[in-house]
């Protein structure tokens, strides 16, 4: 088990464009393991690779079901791999409130697609393909955005995203100033 260090914006290897997985070598088995061990640690819902300084296009993701979170969809609880995905399909639109391990302590409601079908390889090079909506669409959108240099305040109204990124700052000056 091994978990890995969280890349906090404004590192630019979030916004950049992370690169196809060739290679579904152990080199590859062990990205994903420590990327699972890494979300894990940290209670997340979904991490890319980017979000732990890797240029490839890696998410991980596990979405718990919670009492509050209505009916118990089939993607709550199961783990998915998901290297160089693809969203293939969306459809209408929906805003779900949103955080992201590279930006602690911010929690913003973003509008994406309410229902998502992507395709994706797993980490032995098989192809497939699920389909989803909810929460587990908005994390899809979320962390595939990742893997293109997007992070969820480039998402937000002009407004908002000037806000964050003030807020940001000014954390950043204080705990430099420690
Ligand atoms: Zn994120």
């Amino acid at each position: 088990m091994a978990v890995l260090e969280i890349v906090e914006w404004p590192e630019k290897v979030l916004e950049t464009r992370a690169q196809e997985v060739v290679h579904f070598d152990d080199a590859l088995r062990k990205v994903v393991q420590d990327m699972h061990d890494t979300m894990d640690d940290h209670n997340a819902l979904g991490l890319a690779a980017n979000q732990v300084g890797v240029l490839q296009r890696i998410v991980v993701m596990r979405i718990p079901y919670g009492r509050k979170d209505g009916p118990r969809m089939w993607w709550h609880d199961k783990r998915f791999t998901l290297i160089n995905p693809v969203i293939t399909k969306t459809e209408g639109r929906a805003t779900l409130s949103e955080g992201c391990l590279s930006f602690p302590g911010i929690y913003e409601y973003i509008q994406r697609a309410d229902e998502i079908t992507v395709q994706a390889y797993d980490e032995q090079g098989k192809k497939f393909e699920v389909s989803g909506s909810e929460y587990f669409s908005a994390c899809v959108q979320h962390e595939t955005d990742h893997l293109d240099g997007i992070v969820f305040v480039n998402r937000m109204s002009r407004l908002k995203a000037a806000l964050v990124r003030k807020k940001l700052q000014k954390q950043l000056v204080m705990s430099q100033g420690e």
